[in-house]
């Protein structure tokens, strides 16, 4: 009898676990990641794609990164600018309101 073979993918599919209440072993599943980095692994995936790895996450490589997920950042440029758009709006209305109330006073 083999020793525990937790993890060793012959195990696992032959006879150190049970028929039929396991899904399927990939020991050479393919993960790429969104920068471009590939290697494998065991898992019952055959592929898995990932949005971060070990090549490329800031523990790693020890670089400031933004994850961008979904455009957030983008996001949030776009409503910082609105937002500076709008109090420009604002200080012109309240200067024009100025200058007319400076001109009714004067009449
Ligand atoms: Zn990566």
């Amino acid at each position: 009898m083999a020793p525990s073979g937790r993890g060793c993918a012959v195990c696992y599919n032959r006879r150190a676990v049970k028929n039929k209440i396991h899904p399927k072993w990939y020991p050479e599943a393919k993960v790429s990641c969104a920068c471009g980095s590939t290697f494998t692994t065991g898992s019952t995936l055959p592929t898995i794609s990932v949005e971060i790895c070990s090549a490329c996450h800031p523990l790693f490589t020890g670089q400031q990164k933004f994850i961008d997920t979904a455009g957030r950042v983008d996001k949030f440029n776009q409503r910082v600018a609105l937002a500076d758009k709008k109090k420009a709006e604002a200080k012109a209305r309240k200067q024009k309101k100025d200058a007319d109330e400076a001109a009714a006073a004067a009449v």
